[in-house]
């Protein structure tokens, strides 16, 4: 099984990357991406892991980008997922220390922004919480949690955390047609995550992911557990149609989201694919060949 988006405690997922590793592992997986929010941050961790592992197992070194889209009167958030490209081509490198610095500044914002409301948080907790990680809204959910103001992080995005928020304050972002230029140039393969996560905000639509195959996007993420059956199925005639890889993966949060590792999965073909358009950095390969 091949799972190409997951998320440690380089971000805001809740698994280390050594943990990551054992548990991609134990869901039966061959085949990992560590994807953590505008940051390599985790890459080293998780390569040592795989490099003591007594199974055949390949690690995929990626980064979700926090993107915008502006269809000329409204700008759209979107994430890109980018794999395999060298962490020191400048430019990119640059954006992401810029993509994480913004992400401190608007997560207090938010806190701020509770605190006033009456909830019981502080920004030194949200801080803890994250642990030197990409701070993300989740660490935010976390800390309402333990304030026992909501039962889980995910009841946290229901109302309190969500985009249509009062307490919403929006980060940085980078255009996705230079991101997507910026990732090709390192060397990396830029793939649209979720594209159709219909519940998060307003989405791209057919004619927006056509015009992200001229600036190099060269994958579609279409199995994703906020796609529904019949966006999957669109999804994938137009990867097809567009000539564009189509992966699937779970975007794995460890306890901050409720969904395993291994829940949707890309097909051996597409990630041969992926593999063979990629030219930034290698593999990570445990020392036990399959
Ligand atoms: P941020 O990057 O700070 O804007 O936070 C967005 C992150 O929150 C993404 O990684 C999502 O995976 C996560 N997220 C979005 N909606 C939910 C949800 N309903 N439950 C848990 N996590 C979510
Ligand atoms: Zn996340
Ligand atoms: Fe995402
Ligand atoms: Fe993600």
């Amino acid at each position: 099984m091949i799972d190409l988006h997951a998320h440690t405690t380089a971000s805001d997922g809740s698994d280390t990357p050594t943990d990551l590793v054992g548990n991609a592992v134990s869901a039966g997986l061959q085949t990992l991406a560590i994807t953590d929010h505008d940051t390599t941050g985790g890459w080293q961790e998780a390569g040592a892991a795989v490099a003591r592992l007594d199974v055949p197992f390949t690690l995929i070194r990626g980064t979700e980008f926090s993107c915008i889209y502006d269809d000329g009167d409204e700008q759209i958030s979107l994430h890109l997922l980018g794999y395999l490209f060298d962490p020191e081509a400048a430019a990119l490198k640059a954006e992401r220390a810029r993509l994480r610095e913004s992400r401190l500044g608007r997560g207090e914002a938010i806190v701020d922004a509770l605190v006033a409301a009456g909830y019981p948080i502080s920004w030194q907790q949200v801080i803890d919480i994250a642990g030197g990680g990409a701070v993300g809204r989740p660490h935010i959910g976390q800390a309402l949690v333990q304030a026992g103001v909501v039962d889980s992080v995910t009841d946290a995005f229901a109302h309190l955390l969500s985009s249509s928020s009062p307490y919403y304050v929006p980060k940085r972002e980078m255009p996705v047609e230079l991101a997507i230029e910026l990732i090709r140039q390192a060397g990396g393969v830029p793939v649209i995550a979720h594209p159709w996560a219909r519940r998060r905000g307003r989405i791209l639509d057919e004619a927006a992911l056509r015009s992200l195959v001229e600036p190099g996007l060269l994958g579609i993420e279409v199995d994703h557990l906020d796609h529904a059956p019949d966006d999957r199925a669109r999804l994938a005639e137009l990867a097809d149609e567009l000539g564009l890889l189509r992966t699937g993966s779970s975007d794995y949060h460890g306890t901050r989201k409720k969904v395993g590792l291994g829940s949707d999965t890309t097909s051996p073909e597409a990630l041969e694919r992926l593999l063979g358009l990629a030219s930034g950095i290698d593999t990570v390969r445990s020392p036990v060949t399959g």
